[in-house]
């Protein structure tokens, strides 16, 4: 199974990503995740991701797509993957239509993690993330915190805010979710992929409903 998730900065696609994967055994392919981990070997890729991350922008599309093309042509993906945060942008959709039929593949499932505005901008800024990369856990301060305040409840490390989750730089992000990942929708359900689902409410039901849809 071959899934794109879509859906804006704070809609929760990380985290019912990562419970997908868990119930599929697909990989997760997350590009916010790899620039991460770039920055933080401190590669060349990583150090120019990083300029246009801090903004709130995108990252260029030549630099994402080779990025993803080559995570493509690792040999565990037989069974699928699950990608969180690509494509953002139409030659990114387009680009990878044309990685994946190259190997004879297609996607299966665009779903959309559907959440307004106002509601983003809430979860944004309350939002605090596991420093350990290896967990990753994400909590927020009003709607889901820690048991206890500034630690993991999964793995005990320190909880930070990402520097990308600051009001400013949000914002920015809602901007450019809207003028340059929005189009993303139109395309996926003229190709008849779109998957929507309710992106409010408690996590385990939107998760429900994406396995309803999947099956
Ligand atoms: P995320 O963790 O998915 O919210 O991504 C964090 C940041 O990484 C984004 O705000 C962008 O600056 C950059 N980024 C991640 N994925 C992409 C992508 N597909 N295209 C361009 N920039 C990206």
């Amino acid at each position: 199974m071959r899934i794109v998730l879509l859906g804006g900065p704070g809609s929760g696609k990380g985290t019912q990503a990562k419970k997908l994967v868990d119930k599929y055994g697909i990989p997760q392919i997350s590009t916010g995740d790899i620039f991460r981990a770039a920055l933080k070997e401190g590669t060349p890729m990583g150090l120019k991701a990083k300029t246009y991350m801090d903004k709130g922008e995108l990252v260029p599309d030549d630099v994402v797509v080779g990025v993803v093309e080559e995570r493509l042509k690792k040999p565990d993906l037989d069974k699928g993957f699950m990608l969180d945060g690509f494509p953002r942008t139409l030659p990114q959709a387009e680009a990878l239509d044309r990685i994946l039929g190259s190997m004879s593949k297609k996607v299966d499932h665009a779903v959309l993690v559907d959440v307004p505005d106002q509601e983003l901008m809430a979860r944004l800024t309350g939002r605090r993330t596991c420093r350990n990369s290896n967990c990753g856990k994400m909590y927020h301060v009003m709607f889901n915190p820690p048991k206890k305040e500034g630690v993991c409840d999964a793995c005990g490390s320190e909880l930070y805010q990402r520097d990308d989750d600051s009001e400013a730089t949000i914002r920015e992000r809602l901007n450019v979710y809207n003028a340059q990942t929005a189009p993303l929708i139109d395309y996926y359900k003229e190709k008849g992929l779109l998957r929507r689902v309710e992106g409010v409410g408690p996590i385990d039901e939107i998760f429900a409903s994406i396995v309803k849809i999947l099956g």
